[in-house]
């Protein structure tokens, strides 16, 4: 009996040291946004130290503003992609073509017109607008924070991470379960500032990636102009939206889509959960009224499910 107790004690104490794996926070600035990363399991500092090499692989790649990028010297026609390089403008025309055109990755030189990429904000004319729409230049801004998820996953993984949660700008990506057990809580920021609109419990590697009104914007005589254009009319998107929240275990499509559905509105967004279905989504009006799919575990403030 003495040795029954004394071999429980040991493996109780063996299971404590396990638990106590070392945990790494760091706060990186890459791709015009803040982002932490915080990440527990024994290669932790050099899982991070990868992650920021990836993230600004990715940045001096893919930015569509910096003019030494691949991206900006393949819109002026000086470069060609090599496969990987040609597998993410694919992946963004696929969600181009699924969701129908409000996902758009070649609205690069409207965004410009705008004032976006350089923080000169304008509002343009009709005919400014009407010639900027004909030009097709690349900008995976609305996709690209999702990917570098997917790509932060992967690192993490082949590194044997335990467990991590990053923080790319607002794109959330959590990876493995958390040590108790319980899900991951995630903040859905609300859209007039303050505290959070409310939560979202997480299971596992996923990712939670918000598209907003309140992210980046100008206001001219009391307007407010934000950064998600619709295509079709090249201003920005009037859904009657606030935010989206989309919650996916592939991160590029959580992004794309989260981009989408603020241009779809909350109507048409939910026909689409309804006609795909692989993913949650948090929808928020511009008058505070909150909307969340049935799959969501969305809690914290009161809201109508969407069937
Ligand atoms: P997000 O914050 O992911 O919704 O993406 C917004 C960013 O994506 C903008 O800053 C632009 O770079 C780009 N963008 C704006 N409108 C669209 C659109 N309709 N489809 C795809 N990308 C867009
Ligand atoms: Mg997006």
């Amino acid at each position: 009996m003495k040795k029954l107790v004394a071999i429980l004690l040991l493996l109780a104490v063996l299971c404590g040291c396990q638990g106590r794996v070392p945990q790494t926070k760091e706060t990186v600035f890459a791709m015009d946004t803040v982002m932490t990363l915080q990440i527990w399991g024994a290669d932790g500092e050099t899982a991070a130290g990868e992650i920021k090499k990836m993230l600004s692989d990715l940045e001096s790649t893919w930015s569509a503003h910096d003019e030494n990028s691949f991206l900006a010297r393949f819109n002026r026609a000086e470069a060609t992609p090599n496969a990987r390089q040609q597998a993410v403008l694919d992946l963004a025309l696929q969600y181009s073509e699924e969701t129908g055109g409000d996902f758009n990755p070649c609205l690069y030189s409207l965004m410009k017109l705008w004032g976006f990429p350089d923080k000169n904000y304008r509002v343009p004319t009709d005919e400014e607008i009407a010639a900027a729409k004909k030009e097709q230049q690349w900008d995976l801004g609305g996709i690209l924070k999702g990917y570098a998820g997917d790509r932060a996953v992967e690192i993490l993984a082949d590194m044997q991470i335990d467990r991590a949660i990053l923080n790319l700008g607002g794109n959330v990506q959590t990876y493995g379960q958390k040590e108790d057990g319980s899900p991951w809580k995630i903040a859905i920021e609300n859209p007039k500032g303050g505290s959070p609109i409310g939560y979202l419990a997480v299971e596992g590697t996923m990712a939670v990636v918000t598209s907003g009104d309140y992210q980046r914007y100008f206001e001219v005589d009391g307007k407010r102009y934000h950064h998600i254009l619709a295509p079709k009319t090249g201003h920005p998107a009037q859904s009657g939206l606030a935010s989206v929240t989309v919650i996916c275990k592939d991160g590029a499509r959580a992004d794309a889509l989260s981009t989408a559905m603020f241009v779809m509105g909350l109507e048409q967004g939910s026909a689409y959960w309804r006609a795909h279905g692989d993913f949650e989504a948090v929808f928020v009006t511009k008058d505070g009224s909150i909307y969340a799919t049935r799959g969501a575990n969305f809690f914290g403030a009161e809201y109508e499910v969407i069937q």
